[in-house]
């Protein structure tokens, strides 16, 4: 058994799935998170009136294999619901479904895509033929490389119908960025890992629990192991010295010592830590200076009856992207009733209350909206934007019109992800560093996968083998993807042969 030490810097994702990895290889891991609670940008937390809210709902798909991984040394794998039929609405409420068929990938989808409703048969079969390019190529089509996806759409000749109400609908929710500043690659990826090559990959997991509620395994694990989590332990500093990691400096002055350190921050704190040579122009870690942030905004209703019966609910030719039906996705699942946790107060993350009356009867409803890569939502008042999303709300769900909103809530985060434009990876860093015992985690970093909670967890991991090697203990944690099925299979061997 290893007797080294290990300070891992941030209880994200990123740091957690390190910290829990490299405590169950035996290492003395102690973690430092600056907030209140666990699970950065992925957690949840007490307005002011006592509510559990997420910061914003997260889902996964089936082929986040990593996250799945996590999930399952936590303890938390039951927490998470997986549902097989993805719903949309159209501006008139019309309702689309779609789901797998028994037809082996990539054909898996065809049926309900031909049912489509809200496309037109010239743009099915634009979407067809690019999808087509991506199966037959296992995933790697022409024309992609340092092209935007809006460019490569267009040079596969989709119709405007399908780019709108098609490619942009899947990919900006999923990457959290316009088509024209996203690399063509990572869409491409999403609809190869998530659509095409195997037939679980589109599957949609959401949390039954406040997101908060799914790390506490993690601490518990850690905690049992001998190792230590410290909340509301900030670090300033990062200090080297002979270039080596020797401590982390926290806030209050008082320095924390380990043989390694791994700093899962974000990456636009991290250049505040490190020591300046590490980051300035010339440096090492130069690069990230260049990596762009994008926003989301998630507006939150409670309304005093039963509005909407679907799980969830995709919109099209609207400003709201998603609903998320709360009160039907947490109904079973033990809760923790909602006012134990310290209430939140964060940087680039504005939330506020505003027409609360009374309290919700037993047939009230939660609804959540998300609207990503939210620029133009940004600057506007929050009563703006609950504004805008009542109507949207009328739209596709007629039940809300008469209904009462008992409170309403929206939260903006400002710099919820890195933007995945054109060659971003440039700029992305690996796990080690110049600094033999310095690692550094967290979904900016390079794990081939855009700004999710699995690269957060194939980064957290990621680190884990580069110290576990460090220390003589070369071992692979990484989860290999789904493995292609059907035809998508024989295509991506071919073009493997092709190199
Ligand atoms: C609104 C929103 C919606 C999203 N939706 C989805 C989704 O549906 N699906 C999905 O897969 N991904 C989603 N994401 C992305 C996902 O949340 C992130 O990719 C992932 O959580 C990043 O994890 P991380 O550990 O890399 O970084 P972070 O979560 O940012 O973790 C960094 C940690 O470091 C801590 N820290 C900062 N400064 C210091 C310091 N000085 N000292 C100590 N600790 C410090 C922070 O408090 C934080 O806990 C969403 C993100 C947002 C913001």
């Amino acid at each position: 058994m290893p007797s080294q030490s290990v300070l891992v810097i941030g209880g994200g994702l990123a740091g957690l799935s390190s910290a829990i990895a490299l405590a169950e290889a035996g290492f003395r891991v102690q973690l430092l998170e600056k907030r209140p609670h666990l699970g950065g940008r992925a957690t949840s937390y007490t307005l002011p009136d006592g509510s559990e809210v997420d910061n914003c709902q997260h889902v996964t798909l089936g082929c986040c294999t990593n996250l799945a991984d996590f999930y399952r040394r936590l303890g938390a794998s039951g927490k998470i619901r997986f549902y097989d039929r993805l719903y949309f609405a159209d501006a008139e409420g019309r309702r689309s479904e779609i789901q797998a068929s028994p037809l082996p990938p990539p054909l898996h989808m065809a049926p309900s895509f031909l049912l489509f409703d809200a496309l037109t048969l010239a743009d099915k079969r634009s979407i067809a033929e690019a999808m087509l390019a991506i199966a037959r190529s296992g995933g790697n089509p022409p024309r992609a490389d340092g092209a935007s996806m809006l460019d490569w759409l267009h040079a596969m000749q989709q119709t405007p119908g399908a780019i709108e109400r098609f490619w942009r609908v899947v990919l900006v929710s999923a990457l959290d960025e316009e088509l024209a500043r996203t690399d063509a690659r990572y869409g491409i990826e999403v609809f190869w890992k998530g659509f095409l090559s195997n037939a679980r990959g589109y599957r949609i997991g959401i949390p039954s629990v406040p997101l908060a509620d799914l790390y506490e395994g993690c601490r518990k694990e850690i905690v049992a192991r001998g190792g230590d989590l410290r909340m509301r332990c900030g670090v300033r500093e990062i200090r080297v010295r002979n270039e080596r990691f020797t401590a982390a400096v926290l806030d209050d002055g008082s320095e924390v010592e380990a043989d390694a350190c791994i700093a899962a921050v974000p990456h636009d704190v991290l250049l505040e830590q490190l020591p300046g040579a590490m980051a300035e122009t010339g440096g090492p870690l130069e690069g990230l200076r260049h990596i762009r942030t994008s926003p989301i905004t998630s507006v939150h209703f409670w309304f005093d009856r039963t509005v909407m019966t679907e799980p969830f609910l995709t919109l099209l030719d609207h400003t709201t992207q998603w609903i998320f039906n709360k009160t039907r996705l947490s109904a079973g699942s033990e809760t923790n009733g909602g006012s134990t946790r310290p209430t939140e107060h964060r940087e680039g993350v504005e939330a506020g209350d505003v027409s609360r009356t009374e309290a919700a009867d037993s047939e009230g409803q939660y609804l959540q909206l998300v609207i990503s890569a939210s620029y133009d939502l940004v600057p506007r008042s929050r009563l703006e934007i609950i504004e805008l999303c009542r109507c949207e709300l009328a739209d596709v769900l007629p039940a809300t019109r008469d209904a009462k909103v008992l409170k309403a809530t929206v939260i903006k985060e400002v710099n919820a992800t890195f933007s995945p434009e054109p060659e971003v990876d440039r700029w992305r860093p690996e796990q080690v560093t110049s600094i033999p015992n310095l690692f550094l985690a967290g979904d900016w970093t390079q794990t081939g996968w855009p700004s999710t909670m699995e690269g957060a967890v194939r980064s957290g991991y990621l680190a884990a083998e580069a110290v576990l090697s460090r220390y003589g203990q070369a071992t692979s944690l990484l989860q290999p993807d789904l493995s292609p099925e059907g035809l998508s299979k024989f295509w991506a061997k071919q073009s493997r042969a092709r190199g």
